[in-house]
């Protein structure tokens, strides 16, 4: 018999929370880590701001209070305005994400945000500051027994709409009407963190996100794309370089306007000196933009950012949607005559959807919330309402 003393056996480390493990890795819904923050807070059964009070905040020298065992406000500031960027690219996402992995002994929670591309997306318009999910998901997965979470690009700007159910992404609650913050003290995925509605529940009133093919197809291939970064990043073999991304646009220029880079700028709908900066690599192409460049050529995202663009076939280029054919970052937003203008179609008849009128008027949607709240949610509740008996459920 053999001497139980001398015996080696490999042991795993326990780990001091429960080794919870991410969600749907190496896919387009790859789960977030404000996502699994919040499961991890769940199977621990307490509410993620004590769990990130107990377990994180005292391992980060600027969340500790003056005194012994106290914690800063700056700690309790996080959990409103500040944990989009949890997902992200810096040192928001690194510090945290560093400790819950040694934590949870989960090495993959990197995953989870965005930080593999760090060096090739710049954060100016990457993230969203408050949630948006998709309600025809949510209630699926809740039918079929699957736990809830929220996939990463549901918390990238760009992404509007869910391409499983071709349906907008909502962002705020349709019970208090409120943005839903990614971290609040008692989050629950799938529920609004002020008035625990059920976030599943609001396929009734959805308006349909498209206003014709041209612009389904465009935030088909936004979302496919984002999709397809966010499920290849745990295969990467190592981090993309700010290099490889002006090597593949210096490639785009030559091939579709013969080097002139002026003449791309006009026909991929940016400003004039953007396509020179990108190719000399003075300045990071911002993802919205990179993706009139991908859609105009039929290159794939990944490909721009891996330098692995190849023009075998001559260029066609594909029309953009209407929406994403002028140059909205370089225009000051006009208060006054965007509130006067929908003040005098916040009556009409049929209603308009916030969309379209944004759209007729030449602006985001986002931008005509973020400005003019009260004004926009007006208008969107009149035209759900208008909407809500032609409603036919997706199931
Ligand atoms: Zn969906
Ligand atoms: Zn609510």
């Amino acid at each position: 018999m053999p001497d139980l003393q001398f015996i080696k056996v490999n042991v795993p480390q326990p780990s001091h929370l429960y080794p919870l493990q991410p969600l749907l890795l190496g896919t387009a819904f790859t789960e977030s880590f404000t996502s699994y923050v919040t499961r991890l807070a769940a199977i621990h059964q307490v509410p993620t701001g004590i769990l990130l009070a107990q377990e994180l905040a005292p391992k980060i020298n600027r969340y500790k209070g003056p005194k012994p065992d106290s914690l800063s406000q700056l700690f309790f500031h996080i959990f409103f305005n500040l944990t989009g960027a949890w997902n992200g690219t810096g040192t928001m996402a690194l510090e945290p994400l560093l400790i819950l992995q040694e934590l949870t002994q989960q090495p993959t929670l990197k995953y989870l945000t965005l930080i593999s591309w760090k060096n090739v997306l710049p954060t100016r318009n990457l993230l969203r500051q408050y949630k948006a999910w998709c309600p025809l998901c949510y209630s699926e997965w809740s039918n079929n027994g699957i736990p809830l979470y929220e996939p990463l690009i549901w918390s990238i700007s760009v992404v509007k709409i869910c391409h499983i159910h071709d349906s907008s992404l909502m962002t705020y609650c349709p019970n208090c009407s409120k943005n839903i913050f990614f971290l609040a003290w008692n989050t629950r995925n799938g529920f609004c963190c002020r008035c625990h509605y059920w976030l599943g529940t609001a396929c009734s009133i959805l308006e349909s996100p498209f206003l014709n093919t041209q612009d389904k197809q465009w935030h088909h291939f936004v979302a496919k794309q984002v999709g397809e970064l966010i499920a290849k990043t745990p295969y990467l073999i190592e981090p993309p370089l700010p290099e490889s991304v002006a090597k593949a646009i210096d490639k785009c220029i030559n091939i579709a306007t013969n080097g002139n880079a002026s003449a791309f700028a006009q026909q991929m709908y940016l400003s004039q000196t953007v396509p020179r900066d990108w190719r000399i690599g003075k300045a990071l192409p911002q993802i919205n933009k990179l993706l009139r460049v991908c859609y105009r050529l039929s290159i794939s995202l990944i490909d721009i950012y891996l330098d692995n663009v190849d023009f075998r076939n001559s260029i066609v280029l594909k029309d953009l949607p209407l929406c994403e054919q002028y140059f909205k970052t370089n225009r000051p937003f006009n208060v006054d005559k965007v509130r006067e203008f929908l003040e005098q179609h916040k009556e009409s008849t049929p209603p308009q959807s916030l969309k379209q009128l944004a759209f007729k008027i030449g602006y985001d949607p986002a931008d005509l919330y973020r400005h003019l709240p009260d004004l926009c949610r007006q208008i969107s509740a009149r035209y759900k309402l208008h909407n809500k008996s032609n409603f036919k459920p997706r199931v």
